[in-house]
């Protein structure tokens, strides 16, 4: 168990822990803004931020500060009781967005599960017992079993089946695609305004636009699954507002906590088809997680971070054309705001992400040919260049063999 007198956590894993995740040879122990500690005392520059989570950026003291206050005055209650967190952090995010409500819970998930709870509760009320959602291709929407049968991609299926009937899936960046797809059973249509973990997929101008029209002409909801999108990362405050089109349903979680678990789906009004009975959620809208995200969205807004976010992107995939200039292996760079990704042209992602960790610096394998670059909001121009700067050197030796 013991390598050099330090315990072999890796070893303890592979032992105890159920086997579901292919993990990264790294324990890492200890963050601060942009920079992750590993047991063993190595640096990286943390380019996956927490899976799109690090809004401020690790252990930052303001969250940091409030989670402590909180965990000292009061974790937890029934949610049969008001609580001074849920009401002021609700209020920061209606306040801020086009929406009207929100339900707090605990996980992304979760989220899309209470919109997809919304879509049907709609159906019924508003379109004669319709139920269906459209949802993409290439989607993700999560890993319970409503989730992953909304996600379009086989691969995380077909070890589940039989799904969640009501979802039929077609092409992303396709408006013809929906408006065939539908029919009476549509209740809505589910989108990621921009497709994360299907690669960073970004539509075309237009689309979002005329999916909008399509759901006013049809009376259906427009829900948008803005878990990885929400919360700055666009250089937004919302992902929607990136695209100005407004959806009916919104659902967030990733940056929402800065890393604490936290969940949410907000609705518009003519979306608000749940009453008394119709939701709850034992953990859901705590005073610890909401205290959090207060202390997020707080800081966000004082701080103008989805302002710093998109110029970051640009800063940032301004590097990576660079490289791309320079390099025949990469194929195309893509993103928007913090969400991005440098797709090549054969599928070496794995042996890129390799040869990053070696040189210092975590990135997330989107696809086998893509590598994704999600990093804290708050990452510095100096950080953005090292990181680009180490990218290369990494790109390089993998095409020198
Ligand atoms: C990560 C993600 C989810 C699932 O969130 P979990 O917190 O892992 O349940 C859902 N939708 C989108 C768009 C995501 O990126």
């Amino acid at each position: 168990m013991t390598t050099s007198g330090a315990t072999n956590w890796q070893e303890i894993e592979s032992q105890y822990y159920m086997q579901t995740v292919r993990r990264v040879p790294v324990t890492l122990v200890r963050g601060e803004g942009t920079k992750v500690w590993d047991d063993q005392g190595r640096e990286y520059l943390d380019f996956v931020g927490g899976w799109a989570t690090a809004t401020l950026g690790h252990s930052h003291p303001v969250l940091a500060e409030a989670v402590a206050e909180q965990a000292r005055t009061l974790i937890q209650v029934s949610n049969a009781f008001f609580t001074v967190p849920q009401a002021e952090l609700a209020q920061l995010l209606i306040d801020n967005s086009c929406m009207d409500r929100v339900f707090f819970c605990n996980s992304g998930a979760e989220a899309v599960e209470g919109a997809i709870k919304v879509a049907r509760r709609y159906g019924k009320l508003h379109r004669d017992g319709a139920y269906e959602v459209i949802t993409a291709l290439e989607s993700f929407h999560g890993r319970t079993l409503g989730t992953l049968s909304a996600t379009g991609q086989p691969q995380y299926q077909e070890a589940f089946t039989p799904l969640t009937p009501g979802f039929v899936h077609v092409p992303f960046d396709s408006i013809d695609a929906i408006v065939e797809a539908t029919t009476e059973r549509t209740a809505a249509v589910l989108l990621e305004p921009v497709q994360g973990e299907g690669g960073v997929n970004i539509p075309s101008p237009n689309y979002l636009r005329q999916v909008r029209e399509w759901c006013d002409a049809n009376n259906l909801l427009l829900m948008f699954d803005e878990v990885q999108t929400g919360v700055g990362r666009l250089g937004t405050l919302f992902g929607y507002e990136s695209f100005d089109v407004e959806p009916d349903v919104m659902s967030l979680a990733k940056g929402l906590g800065g890393g604490v678990p936290i969940g949410a789906f907000l609705v518009k009004d003519r979306a608000d088809s749940l009453t008394f009975g119709d939701h709850g959620s034992t953990y859901g809208g705590n005073p610890l997680a909401c205290a959090a995200g207060r202390a997020v969205m707080q800081t966000v807004l004082a701080e103008d971070i989805p302002g710093k976010a998109g110029r970051a992107g640009e800063r940032l995939r301004g590097r990576m054309q660079a490289i791309a200039d320079r390099q025949d292996s990469v194929h195309e760079v893509r993103g928007m705001g913090l969400l991005d990704a440098i797709e090549f042209s054969n599928e070496i992602a794995g042996d890129i992400l390799t040869a990053c960790l070696e040189r210092g610096i975590l990135v997330n394998r989107v696809r086998p040919n893509a590598i994704r670059l999600m990093p804290p909001l708050v990452i510095t121009d100096e950080e953005i260049d090292r990181g680009t700067e180490i990218l290369e050197e990494a790109i390089a030796a993998v095409m020198q063999g």
